[in-house]
């Protein structure tokens, strides 16, 4: 293997994924759906691969994003931020989130620019960071109250701690909201103290959006991109997979100015190149369809968060019935649960090296058939022990799932 791949092989996703395909647990871990998304979108690509009419449909189309997707895209981002973007500069189709991220941090990264990562953080921006040859610098969200019913709010920056990450090396933020895996969503005022450290410091925000439909009662997804000053600054990122729930289908997107998306769209075009063009179409149907309904409680940006509420609530009594203490996520459709209790009563067994909770979901998943995912692997080496008194679980899943989860949570009681 090449140097820049040292280092960084291992993988929460290919370790956890791995042993739920041995254990066959009620899956909690991964996150994605457990049921069906919804008709338009998938009654749209089956429609567009067989379409008699557009059979080009189902060959290469524009690198830099489908016609059709960047223009309802433009649209929708128009809106969303209160600025016209240009459809066919100011937009790039990628392979999923994790492409956006990634070519984000290839095209703009210079070897020994720092790149500052605030934790808890999706797992990959680090060894990106890494392979772009740039030097990431950790900040962690801290919890400013453990035990009992607590709130991904209460989950905080130190706003010294965080100016001082920041210094003439900085190149990029990474941020996430709402976030995975705490359910944080990101407050005005926490943003602005982030945009206004890259404005001082002529930094870029990347900031990865995915989860920007899904936010609960009384919270409002703010975007870095319509702060004062900020769009000329500012990278963002969204995924079909999470909007529409088909997280297979892997087609994403990058928002920026054109002179930031020129390095990405680089790497993109001498990787990737072009995104499945069936997909694409499939997506820009459903956006334009979304569109057309967003003020109506119909509109899928709408019923979703609203199913999403009622999961949430669901999993916070199965939790507080199990002895567990939830951190009540503010978005997203993940949740954390303090299992320092349990862990201390359990003999979970496992390689003393590892983190706590490494060994707690292996445990659980081997022992107990219920499978979450490890906090723990979304910290830093050195703040690691932030993370290793929980357990993360997706809670994307059928009602009934979710209860059978409960039924064996409260046996560790
Ligand atoms: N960012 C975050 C925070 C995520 O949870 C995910 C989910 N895998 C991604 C990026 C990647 O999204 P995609 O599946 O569209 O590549
Ligand atoms: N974003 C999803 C999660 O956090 C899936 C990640 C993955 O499969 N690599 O669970």
């Amino acid at each position: 293997p090449a140097l820049k791949t040292k280092g960084i092989e291992k993988s929460v996703w290919v370790e956890f994924i791995q042993l739920a395909l041995e254990a066959k647990p009620l899956n909690l871990g991964q996150g994605f759906p457990d049921f069906a998304a919804p008709n338009n979108v998938r009654k749209a690509l089956s429609k567009v691969c067989m379409d008699a009419e557009n059979v080009l449909l189902n060959q290469y189309t524009r690198g830099y994003g489908h016609p059709r997707l960047v223009n309802a895209l433009s649209k929708l981002y128009t809106q969303e931020m209160g600025r016209p973007i240009d459809a066919m500069n100011e937009v790039l189709v990628t392979a999923g989130a994790y492409e956006s991220l990634f070519v984000a941090i290839m095209g703009l990264v210079n070897p020994g620019d720092e790149v500052v990562i605030i934790e808890p953080f999706f797992d990959c921006y680090q060894p990106q960071v890494k392979m772009a040859g740039g030097v990431p610098v950790f900040v962690p969200l801290r919890p400013s109250k453990v035990g009992g019913v607590t709130s991904s709010a209460d989950w905080k920056l130190d706003p010294a701690e965080l100016a001082a990450a920041f210094s003439s090396k900085t190149k990029a933020i990474v941020v996430n909201t709402p976030n995975n895996p705490l359910g944080k969503v990101f407050s005005r005022a926490e943003l602005e103290m982030i945009g206004d450290l890259c404005k001082k410091h002529n930094a870029i925000a990347i900031m990865d959006e995915v989860y920007e439909w899904m936010t609960f009662t009384g919270e409002e997804h703010v975007r870095m991109a319509t702060l004062p000053g900020m769009w000329e600054r500012t990278i963002t990122i969204g995924s079909a997979g999470k909007t529409f729930s088909v997280t297979g289908w892997k087609i994403g997107w990058t928002i920026g100015p054109s002179n930031l998306l020129a390095g990405p769209k680089v790497v993109h075009q001498h990787s990737v190149y072009t995104c499945t063009t069936p997909v694409q179409e499939a997506v820009a149907i459903g956006f334009e369809e979304e569109i057309g309904r967003r003020d109506s409680p119909d509109c899928y940006f709408k019923s979703l968060p609203a199913e999403l509420e009622g999961k949430r609530d669901l999993m916070i009594s199965i939790l507080q019935d199990s002895g567990l203490h939830p951190i009540v996520p503010q978005g997203g459709y993940f949740i954390l649960a303090d299992v320092r209790d349990i862990m201390t009563k359990v003999e979970v067994g496992g390689d003393p090296n590892e983190p706590k909770d490494f060994r707690f979901v292996k445990w659980l998943s081997r022992s107990r058939k219920l499978q979450g995912i490890p906090p723990s692997a979304f910290f830093s080496d050195e703040h690691k022990s932030i993370g290793e008194d929980y357990i993360r679980f997706c809670f994307i899943k059928e009602d009934s799932n979710l209860l059978k989860a409960g039924e064996i949570l409260k046996k560790l009681k």
